[in-house]
C-alpha cells in the first residue's frame, strides 16, 4: 500500500478547506490556511459535513422514493433552485466586494480587518451541499446554475482565505508559502464571466511567488517575477476598466501594482553588487524594518515611501551612492529627522510702525518617534515656537522678525550635505504626511504663540540625517541644535538597531 493510499479526506476547521490528512498523524498543517491543528479536528468536521449532507439528501429524496427524471426535475425546480439562485446572488456580491480590497500586502499585514460578509468556511461547506444537488440537476440551466454557484463559492472561498492570511498578525512569516495556492484556485475555479478577476488571480499567484522569493533573499528572481506579475496586473485592470461588474477593484488593482513596484525597488538595490556579507547585513535590516512596520503604533505608515527610503539608505552605505542629506558633525549614528516647513504670518514692526511679516521656519521631527510611546508627541520635534524669546519692552520698540528660536535648526538643514557619513545610517520609519500631522499637533500645542500661529503651513521638505551617540540610556544629538534639540527621538533602544 502507498502512502497515498493511506490518506482520508479531512475538512479544516478554520478555513473550511478539504486536505487530504493522513489519520495516523496527530496533527496537520492545513495546505490552504496554513494553521496546525490536530488532525482528530479534521477528521471531525468532514464527518459533521458528510452526516449533514446525507440529513439533506434524506429530505429532498426520502428513502425508497421515486427518482425518475421527472421527479428529479420537479425536485430541483421547486426545492433547489430558489435556495441556490439566492446564494449565488448573496456570494457574487460578497466576492465582488471582497475584491475591493487589496489583496497583495507586501511584506506587511493589512492595516485594518477587511470588511467581508462571509467566510470561508461556509462557502466551502456550501460546496459540498452543490455536490449533492448536481445529481439532482437534469436540466441545461440547472447544470448552469450548479456550475457557476460552484465557481463563484470556491473562488470567493479561497480569496477570503487570502484575506484571512493577509490580516493575521501570526502567519506573517509563512504567508507567501501559502498564498500562491489559494490564489490560483480561486483563478481557476472562475469561470469566463470574470475574466478581468481571473487575470488579476493569476498575476497574484506570480506576485507571491516572487514575494516568498524576495523574503527569502532570492532577489534577482523575484525582481523577475515581480516585473512580470506587475505588468499581468496592469492588463486586469485595463480589463476591469472596460468591465462594468469588475470596476470597483481597480483601485485595489491600483494598489498592488504599487506593491509590486515597491518590492521591485527593494530587490533591485539589495540585489546589485552586494557581497554575500551586505547582502545578508541588508536583509537581516530589511526583516526588522518588516517587523517594525507590523507594529499597531505604526500600522497607517505608506510602506512604499519607507521602503523606498530604505532602497535609498542601502545604496548609500553599501554601494557608495550620495543620496541622502547629513548634517555637518561627527556621531556613531546618523538618524532621521524630517525638515519641516512652518509659513506663518504675524504682527510685526515696532510699535509705531506694525507691519504683517511673513515668515518661513523649519521644524526637525524625528522620523522614528513611533517606535516609543506616543503619550507626549511633542517630545520629537525641536521645539522652537516654545523657546521663543518673550517681547520685551526693547523688542516691543525695536520689532522682531520672527516668533521662534529656530535661526541654528534653519542652519543645520541648509548646511547639510548629501555625503560625509561619519556613522551608520539610521532607517526613517515615518513617511512625508506623517511628520506633516505631528508637526500640525505641535504647532497647535504653542499655546503662547496660539492666535499668530494659527494659520501656519506645513510642509515636510526632506530628510536630513543628525548624527548622535548613545550617552547612558539616553540616545541624543551630538551637534549643537540651538538650544532646542528633541527631548526624544524614538525608542532608545530600537532607534539605533535599526541601522545600516
Ligand atoms: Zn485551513
Amino acid at each position: 500500500m502507498s502512502a497515498l493510499d493511506s490518506l482520508t479526506p479531512g475538512k479544516c476547521p478554520g478555513c473550511g478547506a478539504i486536505n487530504n490528512i493522513d489519520p495516523k498523524e496527530s496533527t496537520y498543517i492545513c495546505e490552504c490556511c496554513g494553521k496546525l491543528r490536530a488532525v482528530n479536528l479534521f477528521k471531525e468536521a468532514y464527518q459533521e459535513q458528510e452526516d449533514r449532507k446525507a440529513a439533506r439528501r434524506n429530505e429532498l429524496i426520502p428513502p425508497g422514493g421515486v427518482v425518475d427524471t421527472v421527479s428529479r426535475k420537479h425536485i430541483f425546480e421547486t426545492d433547489i433552485r430558489p435556495d441556490v439562485e439566492s446564494a449565488l446572488r448573496d456570494y457574487t456580491f460578497g466576492l465582488t466586494s471582497a475584491c475591493t480590497n487589496q489583496l497583495l500586502i507586501a511584506p506587511y499585514t493589512l492595516k485594518t480587518q477587511a470588511k467581508v460578509k462571509h467566510n470561508s468556511n461556509q462557502l466551502h461547506s456550501f460546496e459540498s451541499e452543490l455536490e449533492l444537488y448536481e445529481e439532482l440537476a437534469v436540466a441545461d440551466s440547472a447544470k448552469d446554475l450548479i456550475k457557476k454557484s460552484k465557481g463563484t463559492s470556491t473562488a470567493y472561498a479561497y480569496v477570503l482565505t487570502c484575506l484571512d492570511l493577509l490580516s493575521d498578525r501570526e502567519s506573517v512569516n509563512n504567508r507567501y508559502s501559502f498564498l500562491p495556492t489559494n490564489y490560483s484556485k480561486a483563478a481557476e475555479a472562475l469561470g469566463d464571466d470574470k475574466k478581468p478577476l481571473k487575470a488579476r488571480l493569476n498575476a497574484l499567484h506570480e506576485a507571491s511567488i516572487g514575494l516568498e522569493d524576495m523574503i527569502s533573499g532570492n532577489f534577482k528572481p523575484a525582481a523577475e517575477k515581480l516585473k512580470s506579475a506587475s505588468k499581468r496586473l496592469e492588463d486586469a485592470r485595463a480589463m476591469a476598466k472596460n468591465d462594468i461588474d469588475s470596476s470597483a477593484m481597480v483601485t485595489a488593482i491600483n494598489q498592488e501594482i504599487g506593491t509590486c513596484s515597491s518590492c521591485i525597488t527593494v530587490c533591485d538595490s539589495l540585489g546589485d553588487s552586494l557581497d554575500d556579507e551586505e547582502e545578508a547585513l541588508a536583509l537581516q535590516l530589511f526583516g526588522k524594518l518588516m517587523r517594525e512596520l507590523d507594529r499597531e503604533s505604526i500600522a497607517n505608515t505608506d510602506r512604499k515611501e519607507i521602503l523606498e527610503e530604505f532602497s535609498k539608505l542601502v545604496k548609500t552605505r553599501l554601494n557608495g551612492e550620495r543620496l541622502v542629506k547629513v548634517a555637518s558633525g561627527k556621531g556613531d549614528y546618523m538618524v532621521p529627522m524630517w525638515a519641516v516647513d512652518v509659513k506663518y504670518t504675524f504682527q510685526g514692526g515696532s510699535l509705531f510702525k506694525k507691519k504683517a511679516v511673513e515668515v518661513t521656519e523649519t521644524v526637525l521631527v524625528s522620523a522614528c518617534f513611533m517606535t516609543s510611546s506616543m503619550e507626549y508627541p511633542l517630545s520629537f520635534v525641536t521645539d522652537i515656537f516654545g523657546a521663543a524669546p518673550k517681547a520685551t519692552l526693547s523688542t516691543k520698540f525695536k520689532g522682531v522678525d520672527s516668533l521662534s528660536a529656530g535661526s541654528r535648526i534653519s542652519e543645520i538643514c541648509s548646511s547639510a550635505t548629501a555625503g560625509g557619513l561619519t556613522g551608520v545610517l539610521v532607517v526613517p520609519l515615518c513617511t512625508k504626511h506623517v511628520a506633516e500631522e505631528l508637526c500640525n499637533e505641535y504647532l497647535k500645542g504653542c499655546k503662547s504663540n496660539a492666535d499668530k500661529l494659527r494659520m501656519a503651513k506645513c510642509e515636510a521638505r526632506e530628510v536630513i540625517y543628525i548624527p548622535c551617540n548613545k550617552q547612558g540610556y539616553d540616545f541624543v544629538p551630538t551637534i549643537d541644535m540651538g538650544g532646542v534639540p528633541p527631548r526624544s527621538l524614538g525608542n532608545p533602544d530600537l532607534v539605533p538597531s535599526m541601522n545600516l
